[in-house]
């Protein structure tokens, strides 16, 4: 799953006649394995452990290159620095600003808000660069089950 999401990423690498330098490739090596949202550092810090030889500089400008290449995004999650993701995994976040709990939530939640702003305000709303902050269940005192991560079954 992994190996394969990794062989598509560096097709359209490659099909875009980019080059595949050894830092794009670790960098989407730890991306295509991630399980949690990583931010800058902790995804230079990846690197770095498997591949000491690559500059940290080179890392960060990499991580900005796949940016503008559409193939990596960034989010906010709260206060922290941005966390990365792959392009081909879009979702919406819902972060609790009491304990810190995160979830994914499909990216269509906001269907019908961007529909509207986009009729109305002629507006491309992008939902996803910043999360959803509010209160998970136990946090707002709801005596539900304790909420786990990817409780809505996305990502
Ligand atoms: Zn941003
Ligand atoms: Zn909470
Ligand atoms: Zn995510």
């Amino acid at each position: 799953m992994v190996e394969q999401r990794l062989a598509t990423l560096l097709d359209s690498l490659r099909s875009r006649g980019e080059r595949l330098t050894s830092a794009r490739y670790a960098l989407l090596a730890v991306l295509a394995k991630a399980e949690d949202h990583l931010n800058a550092e902790q995804l230079s810090n990846e690197v770095s452990r498997t591949n000491p030889a690559i500059h940290r500089a080179t890392i960060y400008r990499t991580l900005e290159t796949l940016r503008r290449l559409g193939i990596v995004e960034h989010t906010h999650l709260g206060h922290g620095p941005a966390v990365y993701h792959l392009a081909d995994d879009v979702h919406q976040h819902l972060v609790c600003e009491g304990c810190g709990w995160v979830a994914e939530a499909p990216a269509t939640l906001f269907r019908s808000v961007e529909r509207t702003l986009q009729r109305e305000f002629g507006f491309v709303m992008r939902a996803n660069h910043f999360a959803v902050v509010g209160r998970c269940r136990r946090c707002s005192g709801d005596a539900g089950d304790t909420p786990k991560r990817s409780a809505m079954g996305v990502g």
